[in-house]
């Protein structure tokens, strides 16, 4: 088949995912740095590869090092550091001392709801995730899995929302996910269906018409709940097509992690609240990071942390703050990190 019949028939998001950076200094080159000066960073590559889309890399400030987009996805030599309390499985979700059943791609942590890893793979590596050393590429949720899925619900009628996670589970396809949610909008005891995705922040394409019509159209309450760290993520494009997801009914939040750097001060904070909510985007939860090896160069104390948030409830309305947490293994929730006295 011809070349240019090939692109223009492909979807536009596969594309650019084809397209992302995948070489530290092809990037380097594209945002104006020289990549010789992070010769020995970008073998940090080994121990998670880089992959960056083109969609994001164009919102990162051309020459600068420390451009809070750019340390979120560039491989530095700190994640060499062998830092006590980091590890490589800090949730503990590797172990068999949680309800999951990795064949099954579930998590079952919290009682009334339940988590899918729906795929395994991502559209973007970020530097600090935990899933680093597991990068689940190989995951695969096909019919059996789906089918014991159902049997798990039906088992544990508690249960009534379920989670598309990953990886990100909008690196299925709009037929995978329609197979899905057809299924799960069957299981009467089921409420809500809640999907966790970056995918939209590094290319906004991937919410397609078909994609609204795909969450609009069930029975189920609909969630989509974003992960963009800072303000700058949040686009005119992402901006334009989160705008039909609100029309058609879906209710929009964001999680961020609290990243040294990156994130770390009331005035970045601040505008990301800011400018999700221009895009009807409710702040959900803002993370303590997981004390995963490799990145602890991006940690944060609880101590700043709270002093952050609080610089925060003193710039926003509270529903423009979110809960600042901690995923602790064992929990039967996020643990809250709020100063005492403050909405725990
Ligand atoms: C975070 C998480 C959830 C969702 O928790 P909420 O507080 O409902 O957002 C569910 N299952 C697992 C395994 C989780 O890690
Ligand atoms: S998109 Fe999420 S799961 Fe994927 S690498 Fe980034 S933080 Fe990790």
């Amino acid at each position: 088949m011809n070349q240019q019949a090939t692109l223009l028939t492909r979807p536009d998001w596969r594309l650019e995912l084809q397209q992302a950076f995948r070489n530290p200094n092809d990037l380097l080159e594209y945002v104006g740095l020289d990549a010789s000066q992070f010769f020995e960073d970008s073998r940090a590559r080994e121990l998670f590869p880089l992959l960056v889309p083109r969609p994001f890399a164009r919102l990162i400030k051309p020459g600068d090092a420390n451009d809070p987009l750019l340390r979120q996805v560039l491989p530095l030599k700190q994640e060499f550091d062998d830092t006590p309390g980091y590890t490589a499985d800090p949730l503990l979700e590797q172990g068999d001392n949680v309800a999951v059943d990795k064949n099954q791609g579930l998590l079952h942590k919290y009682q009334s709801r339940i988590l899918i890893i729906l795929k395994g793979g991502c559209a973007v590596n970020c530097r600090y995730c935990f899933r680093r050393h597991f990068p689940y590429q190989e995951i695969r949720f096909s019919q059996q899995e789906l089918s014991q899925t159902i049997d798990y619900l039906t088992r544990n009628p508690q249960i009534n929302e379920v989670i598309l996670s990953g990886g990100d589970p909008l690196m299925a396809s709009d037929k995978t996910l329609t197979r899905i949610i057809d299924a799960l909008s069957n299981v009467t005891q089921l409420k809500r269906l809640r999907i966790h995705s970056r995918l939209p922040i590094v290319i906004p394409t991937r919410i397609t018409e078909t994609l609204v019509g795909i969450l609009a159209n069930t029975r189920l309450k609909t969630s989509l709940v974003l992960h963009a760290n800072h303000a700058n993520e949040i686009s005119a494009e992402l901006k334009h097509r989160l705008a039909s997801l609100y029309k058609a009914g879906i209710h929009l939040f964001n999680q961020s992690v609290l990243l040294k750097g990156v994130n770390d001060n009331v005035d970045s904070l601040t505008e990301l609240s800011e400018s999700l909510f221009d895009c009807d985007v409710l702040p959900y939860y803002l993370h303590q990071l997981d004390k995963v090896s490799g990145a602890a160069h991006f940690e944060v104390s609880d101590d700043t942390a709270q002093q952050l948030w609080l610089g925060m409830n003193a710039r926003l309305p509270g529903f423009l703050v979110p809960k600042l947490v901690r995923e602790v293994g064992g929990e039967n929730s996020k643990t809250a990190i709020m100063p005492d006295g403050r909405f725990k």
